[in-house]
Order: structure tokens, then C-alpha cells, then sequence
């Protein structure tokens, strides 16, 4: 139980949003909704072949393919990107992927106003929000824009059936992130909230099923529809320790962006509850059987096999001390705002992945 939020605000962007086995056959008759005529399909390059299956079936419809997205969305790709577009003469812009792709969409969309519609493949949540994070000379920098969202998003299970569990799991482990995070958010919503309880909860039903059979169509669904719920709840509300510090260490010392999600997660939602422990609450009554909102949270990754220690996604122990400077560096809103000593005892106890203490 929750409890009730006497005062809110809600900013709700227009979107279409169909979901649905098969939704990706309907490309074309939303392309017609839109008025685009000539869409072009963006991709990362391991998705390739799935860019090209979207553009064959767009037929006069489909003015290329641009399989060059890259994770953090670098702007020299996005450069010669624009370079490849410009004598394409596309009027949308078709993304099939991750939040890898959908950087990219974005990025074109920024620089083009073309409109966008999003496939997404992985349960990064980048669709659902008007945020766009751009790297260039090693720097990451983030901007809100509502000319980056994604107009229409088509959540196809089907297009997920192939994406390895290794994949899959930190995937989710993000997403779950947001929902956790909206939960204590300072703008958080009656609506916000419950999608977050709503999309951990599918997670939590999908992912053991998806752990032992990956190609349960149900369970990718719901895995999904669980990624939907909290993309919303990223593109909604702000969040907190837990992103900031993914941001922070992710940018200097080059960390896989789920993983380091997955990894972090147990830590910062433990540290965290320490100050909001009733708006934690529903994650130990989801994902149990612990009876803390980090521990919780731990052991249902432990149960999924996802990667649980810093120290195997390449983060040395002599960084550490540095890592606590760069997540203390940039101070922002946070319940229970971090100190030197409390972080240091978080980031050892990840890059170990010991449980959290709470
Ligand atoms: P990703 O898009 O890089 O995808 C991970 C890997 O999975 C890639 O190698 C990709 O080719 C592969 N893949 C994707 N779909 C597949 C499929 N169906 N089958 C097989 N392989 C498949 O990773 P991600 O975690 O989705 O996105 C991370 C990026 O998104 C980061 O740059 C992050 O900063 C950004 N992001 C942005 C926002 C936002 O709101 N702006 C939100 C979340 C993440």
C-alpha cells in the first residue's frame, strides 16, 4: 500500500502508443497516420538485418537504412549521419532498437524536426522520454526537449523474442531503476506511481519466466509492457542518487550503461530507503522475500544471474576513491543526500557485489 499524495502536477506530451505481438506490421498505416511518406530506419549495427526486414516491408515507403547508432549517442555518429540523410529525402524517422537507436532518432529529430516512431527492443525506457544525452570529447551532457520524444511508439514482443538474456536482464534492471526512483520522486504523481507499481510488478512476474524460457512470447510481453510503465515514469518525473551516480560513473570511466543499472540498483534504493522507507515500501512487498527495499532487490537479481559486482564490468579498485569524488562532484536533490563516507561504504560493496546493507 501507498500512501495517498495530496498535491500534484501533471505534464502528459501527446503520444500514440499501440502495443502488441505483431504491432510492427501496422508501420505503414502510421506512417499514413503522420502524413510521412519516405521514412528512413535507424539501427545499431548487431541490428542491421532487423532494419533492413522493417524497410523491405515498407516498400516505396522506406528511404534507407542508417544501422550506426552507437551507446551514448556520440555526435560524430550523429554527424555522419546527418551526412548519409540529407540526399535520402526522408520525411520520419523509424528507430528499431534499443535506447542506442533511439539516441540516435533523437538526435536526427533534434537536428531535423523530422518526426519519430520508436520500436524499442530493449526495456531502456528512451522512448518515453523527451531526454536526449549526447557525448562528445569524452563528456556527456543531457538536455530535456520536447522536438526529441518520439511521437508514436509500437511495442512489438515479437521483436524482443531474440534479445539474449544477457542483454534482457540489466535491460530490465534499468527500467525497474525508474520505477524505483519515481517512487520517492520530489515531482511524483498519484499516476506516476502507479505505473511504477504497476511495471515492477510485471517485471517481477516475467522475469524468472523469461530466465527459464527466453522465447515465452507472455512473458516478453509482459517484460514489455513493464518497460512501457516505466519509461513513462522516467519521462515524467525527476530522478535521483541512483541515476546521477550511473551517469557519473558511466561517463568517466566508460561503464556499460544497464549493467552499471543493475549493479548500482540494490545499493542506491538501500541507501535511499533510509530516509523514504514508506514510499520504498512496495519494492520489498513485489520482489520479496527480503523485508528491505535493497535487499529485496539484490537477491531478485541474484536469482536472475544479473551481473551483481563493479568490479566485472571493468571498474578497477583504484578507481574508487575517484568515483567517490565524481558522484560527490555535482550535488542535486536526492532524499537522503550522499556523504563521503556513506558512498565510499556503497560503491565498495557494489564493486564487491556484497548485499547492500539495507
Ligand atoms: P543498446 O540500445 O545499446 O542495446 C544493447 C545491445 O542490444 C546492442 O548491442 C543492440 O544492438 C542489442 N539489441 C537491441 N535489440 C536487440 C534485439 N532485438 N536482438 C538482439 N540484440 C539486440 O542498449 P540500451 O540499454 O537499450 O540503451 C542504452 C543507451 O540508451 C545509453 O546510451 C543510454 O544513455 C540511453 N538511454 C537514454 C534514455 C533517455 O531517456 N534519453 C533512457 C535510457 C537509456
Amino acid at each position: 500500500m501507498h500512501a495517498f499524495q495530496p498535491r500534484f502536477a501533471l505534464n502528459q506530451p501527446a503520444l500514440h502508443v499501440a502495443f502488441g505481438a505483431g504491432a510492427r506490421h501496422d508501420l505503414p498505416a502510421h506512417l499514413d497516420r503522420i502524413g510521412a511518406l519516405r521514412a528512413v530506419v535507424i539501427a545499431t549495427p548487431g541490428q542491421d538485418k532487423a532494419a533492413r526486414a522493417l524497410a523491405a516491408a515498407l516498400g516505396d515507403h522506406a528511404a534507407g537504412c542508417l544501422p550506426r547508432a552507437r551507446m551514448h549517442t556520440p555526435v560524430d555518429t550523429t554527424e555522419a549521419a546527418l551526412a548519409e540523410l540529407a540526399p535520402l529525402r526522408a520525411d520520419a524517422l523509424v528507430a528499431i532498437g534499443g535506447g542506442s537507436a533511439i539516441g540516435l532518432s533523437k538526435a536526427l529529430a533534434l537536428r531535423t524536426g523530422l518526426p519519430q516512431i520508436a520500436l524499442p527492443t530493449t526495456h531502456a525506457g528512451s522512448e518515453a522520454t523527451a531526454v536526449l544525452g549526447e557525448t562528445q570529447a569524452g563528456r556527456k551532457t543531457t538536455r530535456t526537449d520536447p522536438r526529441v520524444q518520439p511521437g508514436t511508439i509500437l511495442y512489438d514482443p515479437e521483436l524482443t523474442l531474440n534479445l539474449p538474456l544477457s542483454v534482457t536482464i540489466p535491460s530490465a534492471l534499468n527500467a525497474i531503476a525508474h520505477a524505483a526512483e519515481g517512487l520517492y520522486a520530489r515531482d511524483r504523481t498519484p499516476l506516476a506511481t502507479l505505473m511504477a507499481t504497476e511495471g515492477l510488478r510485471a517485471f517481477a512476474a516475467a522475469l524468472p519466466r523469461l530466465r527459464t524460457a527466453p522465447d515465452d512470447l507472455d512473458a516478453r510481453a509482459e517484460a514489455l509492457y513493464g518497460g512501457w510503465l516505466c519509461g513513462m515514469v522516467l519521462g515524467q518525473v525527476g530522478m535521483a542518487l541512483h541515476h546521477k551516480l550511473c551517469h557519473a560513473l558511466g561517463g568517466s570511466f566508460g561503464l556499460p550503461h544497464a549493467e552499471t543499472h543493475a549493479i548500482l540498483l540494490p545499493h542506491t534504493i538501500g541507501y535511499t530507503a533510509q530516509a523514504v522507507p514508506q514510499l520504498l515500501a512496495p519494492i520489498p512487498e513485489i520482489f520479496g522475500p527480503e523485508d528491505t527495499p535493497g535487499r529485496a532487490l539484490h537477491s531478485f537479481a541474484r536469482s536472475l544471474d544479473a551481473p551483481t559486482a563493479l568490479r566485472d564490468i571493468g571498474l578497477q579498485r583504484a578507481d574508487l576513491a575517484r568515483a567517490v569524488e565524481v558522484a560527490l562532484d555535482a550535488p542535486y536533490w536526492t532524499p537522503r543526500p550522499p556523504d563521503r563516507a556513506g558512498l565510499t561504504t556503497l560503491l565498495h560493496a557494489a564493486w564487491e557485489g556484497a548485499p547492500p546493507q539495507a
